[in-house]
Order: C-alpha cells, then structure tokens, then sequence
C-alpha cells in the first residue's frame, strides 16, 4: 500500500503547512469508499465489526420490545428479519471474508456485501421490497455503530497526527483536540460548509473535498497537508518532503511578519477607518481573535454550543457562554446571533426529523419560530449577558418580514417577563438580521425600517441565489460569491441600508479572503467580519489601498458579467497593490 507518492487537490479552508503520520477516521457516506486497512489491523477491524453487530442485535431488540408494547405481539414480529439478518451466517461470512482477505475496512465491508445481496434481490424479479428494504435498514444500523465510534477514535489520538476522514460533522471538527491533530483532510465538503468553518477557528491547515482521498491514504502514512494551495500529499519522496518542511517554515515567517500589523488600526491609505471583526463558533476562540487585533466579534454562532452535547443547553449555560465572550472582549462590540440550527447543523439529540431538502427547510429563524421554548431561553440568556458589554442581537436566515416582526415579538414578550422578574438587561441593544436570502436582499428597504443593523451573510447569500448547494464539492464550480447576480444583491442591499440610515456589515466567509477586500470596501462596506486567521491579511490589503482605488475595482467589477473574469480582474489589481500577499 505505501511508497508511490499521491498528489491530491482539494479546497484549502484553513492556512498553514502540517506534515505527519496519517490517521484515517473510519467513516460512511452515501457511497462508501473502498478503504484498506494493514494486515496487521485485521483483527482490530473484525473486534470493531463484531461490537457494530452486537450493538446492532440489542438496538433492534429494544425496539421490537417498544413496537411489542405499544402495537401487538404481531408488528413487532417485523423486526425479527432484521434479527435473523444480523446473524446469518452466510451474509457475515462474506463481510469478514473482505476484511480478513482483502483487508477492506469494516464499513465498506458491509456496505459492498449487503449492496450485492440486494442487486441478486433485485435480478431475481420476485416481490422482494419489504426484503430489500430490510436489508437497506440493517446496513445502515451497522454503519451507523461503525462510525458512531468516531469521537471514541479521536479520542483515541496519542501522537500528534492529521485526521483523514471521507467527511468530519461540524461537531466533530470542533471536537478535535489541537495539541494532537496537526491539520485534517476530507474527500467532502466545500469552502463554505459549517466543517470548513469551523476548521478556520482551529488554526490548524485544513483541506476539504479531496477527491479520491480515502483511496489512497491508509492508517501510518507521510502526509503533508498544504492549507495554502489545498494539496494533499501521500508518502511524498525525500524531496518533496524537503521542499514542504521548507514552506511549512516560510509559512511560518510570513506569520510573523504579519503579525506586526497587530496591535495598527486598520485604516485605508486615505484614513478611512475600516472595522474588522471576527467570526466564533465557540468561547474559546476569543482569545484567538484578540491577538488576531480583533475590532470586536461581528458574529457569534452560537448554535454551535448545541453541537458539542447530547443534551439541551440550559438559560444558565447560555449565559454563561455569552458573558465569558463578551466579558473577554472588555468593552468591543459583540454580535450574538440566535440560533442557526437545521440543514447540516443539528445536534444528534434533535436529528430524528428527516428532510428532503435541509437547507430549504425547517431551519434557523423557522425553527426558532417553532420552539420557542429554546428560542426563548436564548433570548433571555443574550438579553441577561447584555448587562456585561455592548451586546447586538441578530435574527439568521429570515425571509420575510412576518418572521422578522413574529420574532421581535417574541423578543418583546421576553423583555416583558425579565422586566416583571425585575431581572437587569439592557433596554437598547440594537436588534439585526443577517441578509442571506435573497428575497430579503430584494426587499432590503422594507426589512430595513424595522431593524438596525443589517449583516450580509453571503455563504447562503450565494447557496440561495444560484442554487448551489454550499457544501456539495461536485458543484463547488458554480459557487462564487462574486457571482454578478449575487454582487448586485448585496449592493442593492448595502444601497438601501445607506439609505435608511441603517448599519451594515459582512459576515460571510468571502470577506475573510484577501482578494475581495477592495471590491468589498469599493461596494460602501466598513465593517467585516471573518475567520480569526484571515484578519491580518485583510488588514494589509486595507492599508494598503485607497477608498478611491476600491470605488474604480468596485465600477470595473459591476461592468463584469461573469464570476471568472471578476476573480481574475481582482486577483490582477491585489497583485498590484500588495505584491507580497498575492505572489
Ligand atoms: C452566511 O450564510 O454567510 C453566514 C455567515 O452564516 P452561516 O455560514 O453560519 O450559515
Ligand atoms: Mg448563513
């Protein structure tokens, strides 16, 4: 399995140059990858795949009790197939025949056998749907036991390694112990996805959607991960590995030498000041955006505090989160956004409703709408923390204005309840929405009057308006936030905001890259907010420019009508105005 070196691309979502041994994360997805494992972790494999099975049998027991119980001794009886399935003999043969002489991965093991189980179902033409659909159910118990191990595994992790995985959950990356985990590798994802984003805050390199990965890299290997290009490199050569250990030390040069910039305002050359916060995902990252020179946090994400656990966060634990945060700022402005749970944010205590369409469906704003009992609790949290520091609140994903005006009445019950508890909170802090969807970007003058701030969040902005899905790498293509049509909502919204005398900012990933900062400062913006990691780079474009500069690449993109010729036209005007930022 070792020795040809492999060069991987894929989408760099966190800077920066690791190289070490590979640990590589058992894992399913629609299709799972035909993953080898070393001969000599055969017998671990086969432990790991007799414990799925086991697990399996007692959780399809536990149910047939439940169904038993509540429906008869007869629909129960259903579920003894899948029992039956779980122990034929002939079925787990062949699955430990794959691992034990071809040295396949438990998971794909399972899924490769009970796939042609039900293709022979299939050719056989006999009613064999309910059979077939059995066989689908145990396969995805089994995977699920599988891979559910995963925490465990990482757990696990006792030498500093890079985590390779077919994908990581956002709880799951969020979960990964930085003093051991190097940088990490998916074959999944995209720039924007909630694991990308959260890679950010880690500081460590990250490379997502990295074709064929799980193919070539196996438990053990040399890999180096370049953050900066997005390359993935399997066994490298001696001299390949020379030339990464010496960009991963230019890497760290460069660092440093931005590092200067710290503690310096960011001021255009024409002394206009521009605001560059910083996006969280967690408490713990504040520090991280404090030595970043952090103007404030311009967006705290805090359904995130849900994806850590099992259980629902109490008021108590809200508050507590919130004040650490703002406490911690000492006085910057602080922007707490409610929850943003659904599509590829839930936490595993919630996941049971199935949608077919996730990200157009019960989410963020709308689910708040609909329990309110967890919507409250926040609420009340942020409006308690609100004592502690300047605190805005900001309602995601709404679109349209009954949601806006549903919302802030609830807000208004709340205030009503801590007001009759005689429970101090702040009376003024100022009420936003993020723009997101386009409808709200077209009616942006409505929405408008009603709040008092505005946050472009253009990862969904761009999902919404082209219909691409943001984490789907096989139309990563078609994603570009200067996409003209999606550029001219975010002026048509930035226009209206000016008008109605309305603040507005930037939280979406793309103003954490250095090549939009001057389209983005052309456009009337003067306030971002983005990854911890990229505030200094945006900070040396900015002092590096004149507003008048930005406002000609912001006319010269508006001629444009396609995102290549933008991204190539910005990308030549950077290299111009900061030589040593785009080399
Ligand atoms: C956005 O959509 O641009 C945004 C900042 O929110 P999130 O990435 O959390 O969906
Ligand atoms: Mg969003």
């Amino acid at each position: 399995m070792s020795g040809q070196m492999q060069k991987l691309t894929g989408i760099p979502v966190s800077p920066g140059v690791a190289i070490g041994p590979a640990f590589v994360l058992g894992g399913a997805g629609p299709a799972v990858p035909p993953r080898r494992i070393r001969p000599e972790d055969v017998a671990a494999e086969l432990k790991r795949l007799e414990r799925a099975i086991q697990a399996s049998i007692a959780e399809v027991q536990a149910e047939q009790e439940r169904v038993r119980a509540r429906l008869g001794e007869e629909t129960g009886a259903i579920f003894q197939a899948h029992v039956q399935m779980l122990q034929d003999p002939g079925l787990l043969n062949r699955v430990r025949s794959l691992i034990e002489n071809e040295h396949f991965a438990a998971e794909y093991a399972v899924y490769h056998t009970i796939q042609r189980y039900i293709s022979i179902l299939q050719e056989l033409k006999t009613p064999i749907g309910a059979r077939a659909s059995d066989l689908r159910d145990i396969c995805e118990q089994l995977l699920r036991h599988l891979t559910g191990r995963r925490r465990q595994e990482l757990r696990r992790l006792s030498t500093p390694s890079i985590v390779i995985a077919q994908d990581l959950t956002p709880a799951e990356t969020a979960s990964l112990d930085t003093s051991r985990v190097l940088a990490f590798a998916t074959e999944l994802g995209s720039r924007t996805s909630h694991t990308a984003i959260v890679a950010g805050g880690l500081d460590i390199p990250a490379v997502v959607g990295v074709a064929h990965l799980m193919e070539h890299v196996y438990q053990g290997a040399t890999v180096i991960v370049d953050g900066n290009r997005g390359t993935v490199i399997v066994d490298p050569d001696p001299e390949t590995l020379r030339r990464y250990e010496y960009l991963a030390r230019r890497f760290q040069f460069f660092a440093q030498t931005l590092s200067t910039l710290r503690g310096l305002p960011a001021v255009t050359k024409d002394e206009h000041r521009i605001y560059l916060m910083g996006n969280i995902e967690f408490p713990r990252e504040v520090e991280y955006c404090l030595r970043q020179g952090a103007d404030g946090i311009g967006l705290y994400r805090t359904e995130f505090l849900f994806l850590e656990r099992d259980t629902i966060p109490s008021e108590e634990e809200h508050l507590a989160a919130y004040s650490k945060v703002i406490r911690a700022m000492r006085g910057r402005p602080v922007v707490i956004r409610t929850l943003d749970l659904g599509a590829d944010k839930l936490p595993d205590s919630m996941q049971s409703a199935q949608e077919r369409n996730p990200f157009l469906g019960l989410r963020s704003i709308r689910l708040c709408l609909r329990r309110t009992d967890l919507f409250k609790t926040q609420l009340r949290a942020i409006l308690r923390a609100s004592v502690e520091g300047p605190v805005h609140l900001m309602f995601p994903m709404v679109s349209t204005l009954a949601e806006l005006r549903r919302a802030k009445l609830l807000l208004a019950e709340v205030r009503e309840d801590l007001s009759d508890e005689g429970v101090p909170y702040r009376r003024d802090i100022d009420v936003g929405i993020m723009v997101e969807v386009p409808s709200t970007a077209v009616l942006a003058d409505h929405f408008a009057r009603e709040v008092d701030f505005f946050s472009l969040g253009t990862n969904d902005l761009t999902q919404y308006t082209l219909a691409v899905d943001r984490g789907n790498e096989s139309v990563a293509e078609l994603y570009s936030p200067v996409d003209p049509a999606v550029l001219r909502l975010v002026r048509h919204t930035i226009s209206a905001a000016e008008r109605r005398g309305v603040h507005v900012s930037i939280c979406g990933e793309m103003c954490g890259d250095p090549l939009y900062t001057m389209l983005l400062i052309g456009l009337g913006i003067r306030s971002m907010s983005a990854p911890p990691h990229s505030l200094l780079e945006i900070k040396q474009v900015v002092r590096s420019v004149t507003v008048e500069e930005c406002r000609e690449v912001a006319r010269r993109v508006f001629q444009m009508e396609n995102a290549r010729d933008i991204e190539v036209y910005l990308r030549q005007v950077a290299r111009q105005k900061v030589p040593d930022l785009f080399e």
